[in-house]
């Protein structure tokens, strides 16, 4: 059993898409668990995207990841952390495995849906940033 962190993004809530992506991990086996909304702040996003600080995207994350309510939580399973990534599908939408949740829902790769850690090392981190 392995728990990872994901993030449905501020497009996806407005989407009203929260209930087919939670129930996309469950059809495959996982639990959620501790899902809650809540705005991030500037500096909350800035901390968490911290390894992207000074990429010519970085200030339009913060923006769009400020831009209204989100909903992270913890997913729990079978080697979790690559399964979640492999459902969740490329950054990229247009370069998305079909079927994936950003093939299927994305606009663009600023505005993709979800955020799953992608390593052991983050996804500690990121369950301490949200979790305690
Ligand atoms: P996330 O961390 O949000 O799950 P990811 O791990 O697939 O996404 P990262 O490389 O960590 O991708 O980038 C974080 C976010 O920054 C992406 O989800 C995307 O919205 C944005 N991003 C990354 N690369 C680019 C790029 N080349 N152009 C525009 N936006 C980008
Ligand atoms: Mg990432």
């Amino acid at each position: 059993m392995q728990d990872t962190l994901s993030i449905i993004k501020p497009d996806g809530v407005r989407k009203k898409i929260v209930g087919k992506i939670l129930k996309r991990f469950e059809d495959n086996g996982f639990e959620i668990i501790n899902p809650r909304y809540i705005n991030l702040s500037k500096e909350e996003a800035s901390e968490f995207y911290n390894i992207h600080k000074g990429k010519p995207f970085f200030d339009d994350l913060i923006i769009f990841m400020t831009s209204g309510p989100c909903l992270p939580f913890i997913i729990r399973g079978e080697n979790a952390i690559l399964r979640v990534r492999e459902l969740m599908g490329s950054t990229d939408p247009d370069e998305a495995a079909p079927e994936t949740i950003r093939a299927d829902f994305a606009d663009s790769i600023d505005s993709n849906v979800i955020h799953g850690s992608d390593s052991e090392q983050s996804a500690k981190r990121e369950i301490r940033f949200f979790f305690g």
